[in-house]
């Protein structure tokens, strides 16, 4: 039997928070939309697998390290009893819950959702397949936006159900009594808390001198402090060389500065390396698109392959892998197809990591600034002169301003402490609005919030922070 054949303007391959953005501004603009995923609705890795999951198990391993806190406040709570079945059950919900809305919201906008998986037979026709058959759907555009999958190391025992991704890491299979996590990024240190939390001895290995690789020291310090209470052992510098898997455990062997006896046997270990694109969709070679040496589709700044009829968008597309950067890429993608004049310039794409404390910046890092050999003023307020900081008992934290010292346009900024991740976007709102440090120390914040630290911040850079002494430079 040969496959049904439909025709529609815009198909978009893949519904994570790229793919389902793009859909529904699509939708909403008047075009005629069909949008493809292998699940049962729209959601992609951010939803089914990655940032949703992972921030409600952190939702819960905040409450019980808040609750083991509290007894320092003169409230004591009993240990807590984890019931892994209860708890992956809840997390379960909250993602059906956030899923089955994107499905609703897919039907009212007239979205045709296509369950399955899309292969190019050229450069205006799909073809999906799925369990009941097979749909051929003619284009006139597409946007691709197949996402990522977690990286994997050399030497794995394969299939072995004592080697997790993240994505096995967030089923909660269990919490096992020792958990080695191989990467120090924000995935391994996230899931690293939750399983922590929960009553995992966590250890960390990662190959470079600290962790998350690439954010300000000063920032990841302050985590990396808290994180060496709550990991059994953090190994930097430290490779993994060799992972066994043996009766009573998997014996992992490290080469480098922390590797101490050089092996270890660990319950489950987890594999947080970082993140491939899924370029490799069946039939691309079938179009003009390019893929580059990295694996990500080659793309200009509205999001339009070298094919002129396809446009990729998200982690397929490029760096920064996160969820917030696929979706208002999907959406200026849409607004070129719809002959709008529009980039993908954005000054400045936040990234947070969810840990306790959380950090977060955006714009131009000290890190980075000296990288590039750029002069930068930096202003810091640390957290232990803030009184909302005192109030909640974590004046482990601080905010930071990067300045161009000659016009005083705020080029980053950087956050680490409790709420970081939703104190940052006053600081994306900043650069991107062009704002000096000036504009945030004159505007009024409100009292006693952790949101002053801005304010503060771009008070210390006037030396003038009502709040923090400093003694002048003579
Ligand atoms: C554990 C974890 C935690 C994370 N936490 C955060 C966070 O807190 N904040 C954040 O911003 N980001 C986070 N991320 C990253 C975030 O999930 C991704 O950046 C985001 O999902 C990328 O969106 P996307 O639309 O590009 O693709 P994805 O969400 O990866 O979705 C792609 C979809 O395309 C489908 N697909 C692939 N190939 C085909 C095909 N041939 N046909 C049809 N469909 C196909 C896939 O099945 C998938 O459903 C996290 C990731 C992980 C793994």
């Amino acid at each position: 039997m040969s496959p049904e054949s439909h025709a529609t303007q815009l198909v978009v391959v893949g519904g994570g928070p790229g793919g389902y953005a793009a859909a529904f501004l699509a939708a909403d603009l008047g075009m005629q939309v069909a949008l493809v995923d292998p699940e049962a609705n729209p959601g992609g890795v951010c939803l089914y697998r990655g940032c949703i999951p992972s921030k409600a198990l952190l939702h819960v391993a905040k409450l019980i390290e808040e609750s083991r806190l509290a007894a320092n406040w003169g409230v004591k709570f009993a240990e807590p009893k984890i019931d892994v079945g209860k708890l992956r059950a809840w997390k379960d919900s909250v993602v059906g819950k956030l899923t089955g809305g994107l499905g609703q919201l897919a039907k009212q906008r007239n979205v045709k959702y296509v369950r399955g998986t899309a292969s190019f037979l050229d450069s205006k026709t799909l073809s999906v397949k799925n369990q009941s058959g097979e749909e051929k759907l003619a284009f006139q555009h597409a946007i691709l936006a197949t996402g990522s999958r977690p990286a994997m190391i050399p030497g794995v025992p394969q299939d072995s159900p004592r080697v997790l991704d993240s994505t096995s890491a967030l089923e909660l299979a269990d919490v096992p009594k020792s958990l080695l996590v191989v990467g120090g990024g924000y995935i391994g240190l996230e899931l690293g808390t939750v399983y922590a939390a929960l009553g995992s001895k966590v250890s960390v290995v990662e190959m470079e001198d600290g962790l998350m690789p690439g954010a300000d020291r000063d920032l990841v310090n302050v985590l990396a402090k808290r994180l060496e209470k709550a990991f059994q052992s953090i190994m930097l510098k430290t490779k993994v060389v060799e992972m066994k898997d043996a009766d009573k455990g998997i014996r992992v062997k490290f080469e480098g500065e922390g590797a101490k006896n050089g092996e270890q046997a660990y319950d489950k270990v987890l594999i947080a390396v970082g993140r491939k694109p899924n370029s490799n969709v069946p039939g691309l070679g079938n179009t003009k698109v390019i893929v580059n040496s990295r694996g990500y589709v080659q793309v200009n700044a509205q999001r339009q392959t070298i094919d002129p009829n396809i446009y990729a968008i998200g982690d397929v597309a490029g760096e920064p892998l996160l969820a917030h950067k696929a979706s208002h890429e999907g959406r200026a993608a849409v607004e070129a197809i719809a002959g709008h004049k529009v980039a993908f310039e954005p000054r400045a794409i936040p990234a947070v990591v969810f840990t306790d404390p959380e950090i977060a910046w955006c714009g131009l890092s000290e890190t980075e600034a000296q990288k590039q050999g750029r002069p930068v003023r930096v202003a810091k307020f640390p957290w232990g002169a803030s009184g909302r900081a005192a109030t909640l008992d974590r004046t482990d934290g601080l905010t930071k301003l990067v300045i161009d010292p000659e016009t005083e346009h705020v080029l980053g900024v950087g956050i680490v402490g409790v709420g970081a991740g939703d104190l940052i976007a006053e600081g994306v709102l900043a650069i991107e609005m062009g704002a000096l440090a000036k504009d945030i120390e004159l505007t009024i914040h409100p009292h006693p919030t952790l949101s002053e630290t801005v304010m503060q911040a771009a008070e210390t850079y006037y030396g003038t922070a009502t709040d923090f002494y400093r003694p002048k430079k003579k």
